[in-house]
């Protein structure tokens, strides 16, 4: 067992932005309403996610860490349909596969909870515990079984970025969850989980860019657009602030990219991209998120609806705030 899940979570674990990511998303599906995010050392050393969602029952906690074992596809329409943000089943093996893992969970029915202990696959400990409704994840030493992996790790600098990356990323596509986030001790992020988008981008991207926000709201029988635009004014010299999420997740995409910079044609000079923060709903049966294990990329069966009505949208709000 213990091989083959070194080898899938080469897949799933590349590096500690990848284990938060991953636990985080499964405090996302579990109807976490507030989520903890702490790391030590870029997360080299100490990873630990604190949610207070629907917790793992005592009965399924071993369970939950053995390979292709998701709770939540149970038919083939669900694998159609796919509503939640982890569907594989590989992340925890994964990641228990190549680090020291502790889990304490507790659903709220249950009296106590269970505290669960890891390390290279190999179960040391599964023990009944008090603990408060929801789970916590401890990721400690990184790859410590796994050398040639271990290598390529960068310093705690380097990685601790990574890690607030996405965690960002993650706070904006959840404006209805409260983020904190902490590095060695230190506070870096918080949001208060009240879905107020502009104090989210104020949070993350600073005054600047909240000053000049332009409204987006569409709605068709294919998909429902919702956030904001930057003012042209307010362009940038690269891409990285073009966000937006498809169902809940954050994505990048040719099409939705395309149209993005298609709708500011002519707002723009050349080489300047501008900030969206976009919340795109489609029919979970026209999209496909089952495209590559990091989930970032998406296949849609009606590209050109979806093309020209983001780019229609985008266009008419640019245009509004002209008059
Ligand atoms: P997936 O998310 O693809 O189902 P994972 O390996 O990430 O697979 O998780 C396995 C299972 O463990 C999940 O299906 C879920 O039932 C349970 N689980 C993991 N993390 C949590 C959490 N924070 N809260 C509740 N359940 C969790
Ligand atoms: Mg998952």
């Amino acid at each position: 067992k213990t091989t083959i899940d070194k080898i899938a979570a080469g897949e799933v674990v590349e590096r500690p932005a990848s284990v938060v990511k991953e636990l985080t998303e499964n405090a996302i599906d579990a109807s976490s309403t507030a989520i903890t995010i702490e790391i030590k050392d870029g997360g080299n050393s100490f990873i630990r996610i604190t949610d207070n969602g629907g917790g793992i029952p005592a009965d399924q906690v071993r369970k939950a860490f053995m390979r292709h074992a998701t709770s939540k596809i149970r038919t083939v329409d669900d694998l159609v349909q796919i509503a939640t943000l982890g569907f594989r089943g590989e992340a925890l093996s994964s990641i228990s596969a190549v680090a020291r893992v502790e889990c304490i969970t507790k659903t709220p029915e249950a009296l106590t909870g269970v505290r669960y202990w890891v390390e290279g696959g190999k179960e040391i400990e599964f023990e009944e515990i008090g603990a408060p409704s929801g789970t916590t994840m401890i990721v400690r030493n990184l790859f410590f079984n796994t050398p040639a992996r271990a290598k390529f790790l960068k310093s705690g600098m380097t990685e601790g970025n990574h890690v607030a990356h996405v965690v960002e990323e993650l706070a904006l596509s959840h404006p209805e969850i409260s983020f904190k986030f902490l590095s060695n001790g230190q506070s870096r992020l918080y949001t208060s989980g009240n879905g107020n988008l502009k104090e989210i981008i104020y949070q993350i991207f600073g005054r600047d860019l909240t000053r000049e926000l332009i409204p987006v709201d569409k709605k068709t029988e294919l998909m429902s657009i919702h956030g904001f635009i930057g003012n042209p004014g307010a362009a940038r010299a690269n891409r990285n602030f073009e966000n937006y999420f498809v169902n809940g997740r954050f994505v990048k995409d040719r099409i939705l990219g395309k149209a993005i910079e298609d709708a500011y044609h002519g707002f723009l000079m050349q080489h300047r991209f501008p900030f969206t923060l976009l919340y795109i709903r489609i029919d979970g049966t026209k999209v496909d998120v089952n495209v590559h294990p990091s989930k970032m990329e998406v296949r849609f069966s009606s590209q050109e609806e979806i093309y020209h009505t983001l780019c229609l949208a985008l266009q008419n709000a640019l245009m509004q705030r002209e008059r």
